[in-house]
């Protein structure tokens, strides 16, 4: 619903044709009553009753505009955390709330505020509810390619149903945070038995199982056909893990898997960039090696 800054006059007079009292015409329309009832003096229109308020006109009654399309909050707050609170016909509203209703046209789902920097903004274009919210950053997510969320949290929560997005695109499992506050709200409820992943290389060893000839094979995710890591929130690729863990350097470029066993993590098996350009190259000369003694002593050499 938007407020006219400066009603004019026939602004003004449509009001007191329609019937609406001084209160209201100079609240909707954000003009000085002194100047309506002047008008209708004027117009030697009657008097009205007051009208009670709708929800959406108290709401409006108690915002202000503010520089950079904010809208503050002129009502009564929660004192602790100075959260916008309205009381309507005695039942408690978030003010936030009736912004995003106005501007979604259906009720918010969870809880709703600003996503701009005004604290307490209540403008219907800069509130967002927990629903809008995680898409939003999913879209940031995708933006940075921090890649698919695993199937499973650390406990074996199932993702697809619990994760849950920081403003960062990071993901983090919904179940594991809100057992957690549970069990910090009341001491008596047990920690749920699940084994912090302290590091990266941790998480990585959870997946990683050593088998015959050196390799390793990978048994935890994967993010396309790369095996995948979770760790923190965010998705790392397990053969760069593993580079590093034995290279102790960051790789150059793509890193995969240098041997013939299918998703191998072992560190010693896998190569980046540069690695695999001079493998590709030996592997060419090689070649070329086979063929130039092929061509002097026969195919049979
Ligand atoms: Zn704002
Ligand atoms: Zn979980
Ligand atoms: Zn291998």
């Amino acid at each position: 619903m938007p407020t006219p800054r400066n009603a004019t006059d026939t602004d003004i007079i449509a009001m007191l044709r329609d019937g609406y009292s001084n209160l209201r015409i100079s609240r909707e329309l954000r003009c000085d009553k002194v100047r309506v009832a002047r008008l209708r003096t004027h117009l030697g229109l009657p008097q009205v009753a007051i009208q009670p308020l709708t929800l959406e006109q108290k709401w409006a009654s108690k915002t202000r505009p503010v520089d950079g399309g904010h809208l503050e909050w002129t009502g009564e707050r929660a004192k602790a955390t100075g959260t916008p609170l309205m009381r309507y016909k005695e039942a408690g509203y978030s003010p936030a709330g009736i912004a995003f209703e106005q501007k979604h046209g259906r009720p918010p789902q969870g809880y709703v505020k600003a996503e701009c920097d005004y604290p307490h903004c209540v403008a219907p274009d800069h509130v967002n509810d927990e629903a809008g919210r995680q898409q939003a950053r999913q879209r940031v997510r995708a933006e940075r390619g921090l890649g698919d969320v695993p199937a499973r949290c650390v406990s074996g929560h199932d993702l697809a149903v619990h994760a849950k997005f920081e403003s960062d695109g990071t993901a983090y499992c919904g179940l594991c945070k809100a057992l957690d506050k549970r069990a910090q709200r009341d001491p008596s409820i047990p920690r749920p038995a699940r084994r912090r992943l302290t590091s990266l290389e941790e998480a990585f060893n959870q997946h990683a199982e050593p088998i015959d000839g050196g390799h390793v094979r990978w048994i935890g995710s994967t993010s396309h056909t790369t095996p995948s890591v979770w760790f923190g929130g965010t998705t790392y690729s397990a053969y760069k893990v593993a580079f590093r863990l034995h290279h102790g350097r960051n790789p150059e470029g793509t890193v995969t898997s240098g041997c013939d066993v299918p998703h191998c993590v072992a560190g010693a098996h896998v190569e980046d960039r540069p690695m695999r350009e001079r493998r590709q190259q030996e592997e060419r000369q090689e070649t070329q090696l086979d063929r130039l003694y092929a061509g002097i002593f026969g195919s049979a050499a």
